[in-house]
């Protein structure tokens, strides 16, 4: 787990868009903040060149106690989870789990332990034979949870990864998000849309617009819980 610190981060992309502007940001250890904002107000953008996917034009992010700017995405530690999945369709829900931990040439006991572990989590011990095909929208986007999971990473960064879901499996996502969240402490940065889903899962949300941070609270300030 580690603190993430974005401190004047701008992104311009070739073709002149500042899609993020003078961005500032404290997300504390084990926190779990969410980004929000309409579309086109630069969450992904922000997500992504936390995650390295995208190079940073200037201001300094620092995750841990290490400036990662120019760190490849594979040496950040983090594990991003996207709206679309991005499950091995030739590999059943056992192997997609495993598979990343294979790449990174973790020991193959250690491998059945955390896959046997995210899995009970997750509550997919019963498909764990099943290919993705066989799942259905919830059950697949809690196997890209459990891939990021067993990798047991410093951090999560999660890109709107309800959007693709019914309302009524959104609402029970969310709960086992929360639940997950307090179970592992993992610290996370939450993108979505959604102010329902920023309210409820977020400690502190932050509030984009036109690529600038607006504010920064929790919920119940933000949006004036009772
Ligand atoms: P959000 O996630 O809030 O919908 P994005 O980060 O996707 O916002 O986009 C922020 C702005 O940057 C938008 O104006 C979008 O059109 C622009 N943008 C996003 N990706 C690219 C890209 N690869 N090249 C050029 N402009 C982009
Ligand atoms: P979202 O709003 O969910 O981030 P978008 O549909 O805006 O998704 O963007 C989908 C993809 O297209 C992203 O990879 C983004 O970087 C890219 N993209 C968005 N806007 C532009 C743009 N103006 N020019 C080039 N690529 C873009």
């Amino acid at each position: 787990m580690a603190a993430i610190s974005l401190s004047g981060i701008d992104k311009i992309y070739a073709g002149g868009t500042k899609a993020v502007d003078n961005l500032n940001l404290d997300v504390k250890d084990g926190e779990f903040m969410v980004l929000v904002g309409p579309s086109g107000c630069g969450k992904s953008t922000a997500l992504r060149m936390i995650a390295g996917l995208e190079d940073i034009s200037g201001g300094s992010l620092t995750i841990g106690d290490r400036v990662v700017n120019d760190l490849a995405p594979k040496d950040r530690d983090i594990a991003m989870v996207f709206q679309n999945y991005a499950l091995y369709p030739h590999m059943t829900v056992e192997q997609n789990l495993a598979f990343g931990l294979q790449l990174r040439g973790t020991p193959k006991d250690e491998i059945k332990k955390r896959v046997a572990e995210a899995a009970k989590m997750l509550g997919l011990e019963p498909y764990l034979k099943r290919k993705p095909a066989a799942l259905s929208g919830g059950q697949r986007q809690r196997v890209a949870m459990g891939r990021a999971i067993v990798r047991e990473p410093q951090a999560f960064l999660m890109d709107e990864p309800l959007s693709n879901l019914d309302a009524k499996l959104r609402v029970s996502m969310r709960a086992s998000l929360s639940q997950l969240h307090e179970r592992l402490g993992v610290t996370t940065i939450y993108v979505t849309h959604d102010q329902v889903e920023a309210m409820t899962l977020g400690d502190r949300v932050a509030v984009l617009r036109d690529g600038k941070l607006q504010q920064v609270d929790t919920p119940q300030r933000l949006f004036d819980f009772p």
